[in-house]
């Protein structure tokens, strides 16, 4: 068996990493179930630099007994340059808070049209193998930001993230979660990655 640890401890995204990275003989574990602790400062200013300071610490701290998997991804909106980007999680200063993340950026775009309120989701994975070798996946799902929290599902942004899918008329919190994973960005950067991994043997 092959042991990958995800370098997160977010019960959703290692079922999802799980599923979409079936390969015959891998096991997934999460830090906890590792027995590891990692939380390195996320301070570079990209996605993947983020993604690749969390991969590596992990790595490093297996020391090339196991292959090593981290994600890192946010909200890009257009009409604030690309805000709130790696500050996704802690737009609002309080890291993980959805409701006041969401309510400052309604804020932020107040009085901009539909026609420019349009952003993407963007999640780039970097994965390390044994011996430090780097495969970095990048996905994407664009939409617009609309004008109210709409729907029950998912986290984060979604209930105010309209993506172009689904006719340009629900939010990803009206979706299921089997429906978010075929188009989301993290889903696309999975399907990229196993891709990847598939054609260099890995
Ligand atoms: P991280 O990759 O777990 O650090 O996520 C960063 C932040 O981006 C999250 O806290 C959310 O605010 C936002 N985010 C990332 N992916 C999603 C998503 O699929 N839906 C809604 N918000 C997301």
């Amino acid at each position: 068996m092959r042991k990958i640890i995800i370098a997160s401890n977010n019960a959703h995204k290692v079922e999802e990493i799980k599923t979409a990275l079936d390969f015959e003989g891998w096991t997934f574990q999460t830090l906890k179930q590792a027995g590891l602790e990692s939380d390195p400062a996320e301070d570079a200013d990209s996605f993947e630099g983020n993604a690749r300071i969390k991969a590596r610490a992990v790595h490093a701290l297996c020391g090339g007994e196991c292959a090593v998997l981290a994600d890192d991804s946010g909200l890009e909106v257009d009409a604030l340059d690309g805000a709130p980007g790696v500050y996704s999680s802690r737009y609002a200063g309080e890291d993980g808070n959805d409701a006041a993340n969401n309510a400052k950026l309604f804020a932020e775009l107040e009085g901009v049209p539909d026609a420019e309120r349009t952003a993407r989701f963007v999640c780039t994975l970097v994965f390390i193998d044994e011996q430090g070798r780097e495969t970095v996946a990048r996905g994407t799902i664009e939409g617009r930001i609309g004008h109210e929290l709409v729907g029950e599902n998912g986290f984060g942004y979604d209930p105010l993230f309209i993506p172009d899918c689904f006719g340009g008329e629900l939010t990803l919190a009206q979706v299921d979660q089997a429906q978010k994973n075929s188009v989301s960005h993290r889903g696309n950067a999975l399907r990229v990655l196993r891709q990847m991994l598939s054609e260099s043997g890995e």
